[in-house]
């Protein structure tokens, strides 16, 4: 049994899980599990999604009896790439077979927005860097229209952090094994806002088959995250109609996490 302090539940649950913790004590003072539950965001959050998934990805794991390890849970950015760099990298899925570099994420730690993409390709896998190449090329530059920047007020990562073949999707067991990665760097980060950045990174992080076009224009949430769903730069690419519809999108982003938008 472990002592769970007040902190992100989610991030906390799976780490226990991942211990092979079997009990798990909730350890609130007087009147917090009031304040808790009417911080509870209003709209709907796929927690027990969440929470399936992360058992499917935990059925072979070891006890660990260490109270004190909760205190390893990674709380910056450079804390969390050591951990899944360490001892040649994690290897929790089989992704780790074919990939070169594990691509974290890049961008400034208190950043406002979070993009997340589907996962790295083949630039990325070669570079450790998400998002380089043509498609992320063009992204720089909607993040240069929107008067921020890598540095500046975005942080882009992906739903897993090695290439998987060929570029395919992600498998369920896949993003499952590396959704608390994400669920630590949203927790890091605490962004404003996510935006989805095409179809497969949606579908991964909201648990949805919904297509596309039914998530786009509207406000997802995830642990109470507002999400935004907007193109892949890979199809901007191809399909310039969908650039003025993204910088819609954009300007949503903006609106919700407070920032100005400028003028074009
Ligand atoms: S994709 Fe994620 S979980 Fe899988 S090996 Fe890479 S870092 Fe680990």
């Amino acid at each position: 049994m472990s002592k769970l302090c007040n902190n992100n539940p989610a991030i906390i649950l799976k780490r226990l899980l991942d211990m092979g913790e079997d009990e798990i004590v909730l350890h609130l003072g007087e009147g917090e599990l009031e304040d808790e539950i009417i911080d509870e965001p209003m709209e709907p959050i796929p927690m027990q999604n969440e929470a399936d998934r992360i058992q499917k990805n935990t059925s072979d794991s070891k006890p660990n009896t260490n109270d004190s390890v909760l205190l390893q849970i990674p709380s910056t950015i450079e804390e969390l790439e050591e951990e899944i760099l360490a001892d040649g990298g994690c290897r929790k899925c089989d992704l780790s077979e074919g990939r070169n570099k594990i691509v974290i994420g890049v961008g400034d730690p208190k950043a406002r927005i979070v993009f997340i993409g589907e996962g790295p390709g083949a630039e990325e896998d070669k570079t450790g860097i998400p998002f380089v190449g043509r498609a992320g090329q063009l992204l720089d530059k909607i993040f240069e229209a929107m008067g921020l920047s890598r540095e500046k007020g975005i942080y882009i990562c992906n739903i897993v952090k090695c290439r998987p073949p060929g570029n395919r999707d992600p498998l369920p067991e896949e993003s499952s094994a590396c959704m608390p990665y994400l669920l630590n760097q949203l927790e890091i980060i605490k962004p404003a806002v996510i935006c989805c950045l095409g179809r497969v990174a949606a579908q991964n992080l909201l648990n949805t088959d919904a297509t596309l076009g039914n998530m786009r224009g509207k406000t997802h949430y995830f642990q109470g995250i507002p999400v935004i769903v907007t193109y892949h730069p890979a199809y901007l690419l191809r399909n310039a109609a969908g650039k003025k519809p993204t910088w819609e999108d954009m300007k949503t982003l903006l609106g919700i996490a407070g920032l100005p938008v400028p003028k074009p």
